[in-house]
């Protein structure tokens, strides 16, 4: 899919009006449509990439960017210290429905390992 249909790139520019729970230059973050925890934030990058699997080297700095950012998240929400679950579903065994990369950030209650 082409990031013209796609709806993360459209939540990023602002064709699908959200609420961001942080933006930057290079990511943005909004609560998921449908959260699996009291908190469930998606953070992606503004640039669409379909999945880390089609990740580069050039795109480390990105990758390193949301990581960073769902930690700054944490902090500023308060459950750092309580703790949290960061989930990046590959492809399709991995779970993945929506092909722009996402970083799913999850807290608020316990998360059992491995996961489903
Ligand atoms: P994944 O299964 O890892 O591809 O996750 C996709 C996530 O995107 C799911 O948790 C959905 O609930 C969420 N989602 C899909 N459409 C939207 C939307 N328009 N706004 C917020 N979250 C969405
Ligand atoms: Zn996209």
């Amino acid at each position: 899919m082409g990031s013209e249909d796609c709806i993360f790139c459209k939540i990023a520019d602002g064709r699908i009006p959200s609420t961001f729970v942080h933006e930057d230059e290079t990511c943005v973050a909004f609560n998921d449509l449908s959260p699996q925890a009291p908190t469930h934030i998606l953070i992606i990058p503004r640039k669409h990439i379909d999945s880390l699997a089609q990740t580069e080297p050039d795109h480390a700095v990105t990758l390193g960017q949301m990581l960073v950012t769902a930690a700054e998240i944490a902090k500023n929400k308060g459950f750092s210290d309580d703790g949290y679950r960061v989930v990046i579903n590959t492809n399709s065994d991995g779970g993945q429905t929506v092909f722009h990369l996402h970083m799913h950030l999850l807290a608020g209650r316990q998360f059992v390992f491995p996961p489903g």
